[in-house]
Order: C-alpha cells, then sequence, then structure tokens
C-alpha cells in the first residue's frame, strides 16, 4: 500500500509544485513509511529533478532539497514495500528518458508481474533493475508508446491512449497510477476494476487553473485543491502545460468496480472521502451495525460489557457510534504514543509486536475490574489483538470481549494490502470462538459481510479476502507470494 500525489500548474505560476507536493505527501503518511520521493519537471530548463530516500517525509527531504526540485508539476510517492525489498532501487518515483522523458508513481500490485517482466525480457530484450512492479509498468508504457509512435499519425495524447490500453489489456491487479511527460503534461489512470483510490482535484486562482490528483481526497484539501471527482475505473486523464484537461475511457469491457472495502475499514484517513463515500461517516455506520448484533448478546446475558473502549487510532468512530447505540459509557482506556508508526505498516511481524508495548499506554483507572467492550477495525493476524489484550488483563481488566468493525479476513491480498499468506490470518480456517481463546478474549464478535456492504454506500466492492470472490484472475499469484516471501516480508 501507497500513497500517490501529482500537481501541475500552469506556465505563469511559481515553479513549486514540489512544495505542494511534500504537503500533500504528509497527509498520506499512513499509507507507508519506507521511503519517500518526488520527481518535479522544470518548464523553463526542460529538465526533470528527483530525490527520493528512506524512511517517512519528514525524514527523506529537509528544506534544501526541496528547493532542488524547481518546477510547474511534480509527482511524489510514500512507499509501503509489498513487492520489492527496501533496496534503494525500489524507490519512486521512476523516470525514464526515452521514448519520451516520463516518469510515474503507483499504488498497488500487479499480479502477474513475472509473466509480463519476462515476456519483455523475451520478446523486447528489456533489461529490469529493480524488483518494483512499477518499472514494469514504465516499460510496457514506453514499448507501446513507441510502437504507436512508429506508426506515424497522431500525437503524444494517441500514443499515451495506445499505451495505457494496452496496459489494461495485460497488467492484472490494482494499480492508480499517476505520471509526467517532460514538455507535455501529467497523466493519470486507474486499473480497469479501479481497486485502489485516485482522486482529481482543481485549485483556480485568477485565470490560471492547477490541478492535483491523489490517493486520498484529504491530501488535496489540504494543498487547497477543491475536489472535483474520483478517476474512474479505467479513465486516462491528461493535463497539458496550459492546463487542458482530457479524459479518456479505455476500460475494457468485462471490467467491474471492485473498490478495496479496506480503504474506508482500515486504510484511508477518517477526514478523506473514497469514491465519494466519506471515511467517517462509513466507519460511524459500521459501529452501528456492530451495535445490533451486540444488543443481541447483551439481551440474551451472553455478554455484560460496562464499557466500550476503542483501540485507537482508526477504530475510535466505531466505537463512539457503538457506544452511543448500546447506551454504554465510552473511555480512552488505551492512549496512543503520537510519534509511533502504524503497527500495519512496519515490515516484519517482530517489529510489529515489540511496537505494540511502546505504543499504546493502558489508563488502569478505566480499566481495572471493568468488563470492557474493546472495539477494533479489523483482526489480521491476531498478534497485535493478543498483547492488547495481554495488556488490558494486565493492567486488571475483568472481561473482555472484543467486537470487529470487519468481517473474518480468510483469504489473502494480491492487490497491494499485507496479509499474502492464508497461513498468516488468524481467521482463515477458525470460528470467532477459536479466534477469542487464541488471542485471550472471552468473545468476539465479528461483523458480518451483509453488514459490511450495507455500511459501505459504494457499490462495486472488492470482498475477496472475505469471500474469495476476487475481481481479476489469480493464476500468477503463486509467483507473486514466493516473491513476498523471498523479499522476507
Ligand atoms: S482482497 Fe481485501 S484487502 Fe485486498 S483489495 Fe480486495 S478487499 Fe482489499
Amino acid at each position: 500500500m501507497c500513497g500517490v500525489v501529482g500537481v501541475i500548474a500552469p506556465r505563469s505560476c511559481p515553479p513549486i509544485a514540489a512544495q505542494e507536493n511534500y504537503h500533500a505527501l504528509l497527509t498520506l503518511q499512513h499509507r507507508g513509511q519506507d521511503s519517500s520521493g518526488i520527481l518535479a519537471f522544470d518548464y523553463q530548463q526542460r529538465q526533470f529533478h528527483l530525490h527520493k530516500g528512506p524512511g517517512a517525509v519528514a525524514q527523506a527531504f529537509n528544506q534544501e532539497k526541496l528547493e532542488e526540485l524547481q518546477g510547474g508539476m511534480a509527482i511524489g510517492h510514500t512507499r509501503y514495500a509489498t513487492v520489492g525489498d527496501n533496496h534503494p532501487r525500489n524507490l519512486q518515483p521512476m523516470v525514464m528518458g526515452h521514448p519520451h522523458g516520463v516518469g510515474m508513481v503507483h499504488n498497488g500490485n500487479i499480479v502477474n508481474y513475472h509473466m509480463l517482466t519476462d515476456q519483455l525480457r523475451e520478446e523486447e530484450e528489456q533489461h529490469f533493475l529493480s524488483g518494483s512492479d512499477l518499472e514494469l509498468l514504465l516499460n510496457l508504457w514506453s514499448v507501446h508508446y513507441t510502437s504507436k509512435k512508429l506508426e506515424g499519425g497522431g500525437d503524444y495524447l494517441t500514443y499515451c491512449q495506445h499505451a495505457v490500453s494496452k496496459i489494461f489489456e495485460t497488467a492484472i491487479g490494482a494499480y492508480s497510477v499517476i505520471g509526467l511527460i517532460a514538455n507535455k503534461g501529467l497523466f493519470a489512470f486507474r486499473d480497469p476494476n479501479g481497486i485502489r483510490p485516485l482522486v482529481l482535484g482543481q485549485k483556480v486562482n485568477g485565470e490560471d487553473s492547477s490541478y492535483a490528483v491523489a490517493s486520498e481526497s484529504t491530501a488535496l484539501t489540504f494543498t487547497g485543491h477543491k475536489i472535483i471527482r474520483s478517476i474512474n475505473p479505467g479513465e486516462l486523464l491528461f493535463i497539458t502545460l496550459d492546463g487542458e484537461l482530457h479524459s479518456f475511457d479505455l476500460r475494457p469491457a468485462a471490467s467491474q468496480d471492485s473498490h478495496c472495502m479496506f480503504e474506508w475499514v482500515y486504510f484511508s484517513s477518517a477526514n478523506s472521502e473514497v469514491d465519494e463515500c466519506p471515511i467517517y461517516d462509513t466507519r460511524f455506520r459500521l459501529g452501528e451495525a456492530l451495535a445490533a448484533q451486540t444488543s443481541e448478546l447483551i439481551k440474551s446475558g451472553e455478554i455484560d460489557p460496562e464499557v466500550v473502549i476503542p483501540i485507537p487510532d482508526t477504530s475510535r468512530t466505531a466505537a463512539i457510534a457503538l457506544a452511543s447505540k448500546l447506551n454504554l459509557p465510552y473511555r480512552e482506556g488505551l492512549l496512543k504514543n503520537r510519534y509511533s508508526q502504524r503497527s500495519f505498516i512496519l515490515p516484519s511481524q517482530q517489529d510489529r509486536e515489540r511496537l505494540i508495548n511502546h505504543k499504546l499506554s493502558p489508563i488502569r483507572s478505566e480499566i481495572e475490574g471493568k468488563s470492557i467492550l474493546l472495539v477494533d477495525d479489523s483482526v489480521v493476524r491476531g498478534t497485535t489483538s493478543k498483547r492488547i489484550l495481554e495488556l488490558l488483563r494486565h493492567h486488571g481488566a475483568k472481561k473482555i470481549y472484543v467486537a470487529v468493525a470487519c468481517p473474518p479476513i480468510k483469504h489473502p491480498c494480491y492487490y497491494g494490502i499485507d496479509f499474502p499468506l492464508s497461513s498468516e490470518l488468524i481467521a482463515a480456517n477458525s470460528t470467532p470462538k477459536d479466534v477469542a481463546e487464541q488471542i485471550g478474549a472471552d468473545r468476539v464478535i465479528f461483523l458480518t459481510i451483509n453488514e459490511l456492504q450495507n455500511s459501505l454506500n459504494s457499490k462495486g466492492l472488492c470482498l475477496a479476502c472475505l469471500n474469495k470472490k476476487y475481481p481479476t484472475s489469480i493464476s500468477a499469484s503463486e509467483q507473486f507470494t514466493k516473491q513476498r516471501i523471498e523479499d522476507g516480508r
């Protein structure tokens, strides 16, 4: 999972697209902290400027570095590596000089990465310098752009449409891409199923209009852009240096909207909107849906919670709704150390487990002797939940019931969320009762798939990790998983 941003301003505006990019990336930091990078294009010097480095945005950049990135258009990336390790060669943005100067960033995973890279090696004699699927996208783009150009006729927009159509035909998986073409403009496209989000914003300043594209709306509102709309699945958007916006619908006929439900459940920022569906409102509805089930168990005397406590931060919204519906007190029994990273996006299980003790500080007075209804946004591996429950027991909790605002995650994700192996998923072959035993809870209550679908107003969801109905072929997933294991993830 990653965060991507692109900004383009007209020639008449100051060349500070990289600065806007930097600020937008700060708001997407929750999507990845492995590395950060910005590529800017300077209209006057006709030159790219690139900087990328390990760590969060504020670690990778300083004022001096940012000032070197002069340019009226820029793309940026904050990375959580799911394919390719954290070697510098895998960091984004990536740029190449032929057939046009072109740079790209992306969010997602290409499931048939190995098959396509082998094909390009054999048929086009291309050589790959990284293990990143962005390099594959860049190469595919370049091969098909060039072939159309060699046919003659048309212009860069025609060649670009052809290249992206070919990517849609061949690349299976999730990819939201933003790119720059030297001296031409900024483009963005989203895979034909729209698995990962991408949103367009605009800022009008007198006669001038600048545009921005990002993974989440929060990045755009923070930089003063007004949200226009989501990029459609299978759409190519091109914004020229003169501020003309072109949209091309290149979606193959067989595609279906399949937006990742996990964006609403866990990943996106609570103040974002994904595919026109606000995250905060959705999480509130998830809490209300969870209350209906929990209320039955309270009425039947199977559970007797006295207080609702969220696991900060993502589950807080659902916990507020749940407490309010059940007429139970809502308390902050666990305080989050604001300087620690999100455990899910740490690279190894060991890192994730070690972090819990640094990350959450229990408040004994809210825990001791209480029967607690603990709210979690989701349970993936269960190791984090187990540690938190141990912490609560250690601070005197009498009983702990865990209410989860997501159905059991039973199947791997091949589209950019870090759970590639069924064997790692606590609910893969377990009942809620088994899960409760394994994490040390008195009871675990999961939301049902129906309740989740009703709470998410978005039509066309990917629910594959819940129901195994993958929106694309996953026949290449074995090789995909093998690479993940080799990378040590
Ligand atoms: S499999 Fe699950 S996590 Fe992956 S894209 Fe689909 S809904 Fe999202």
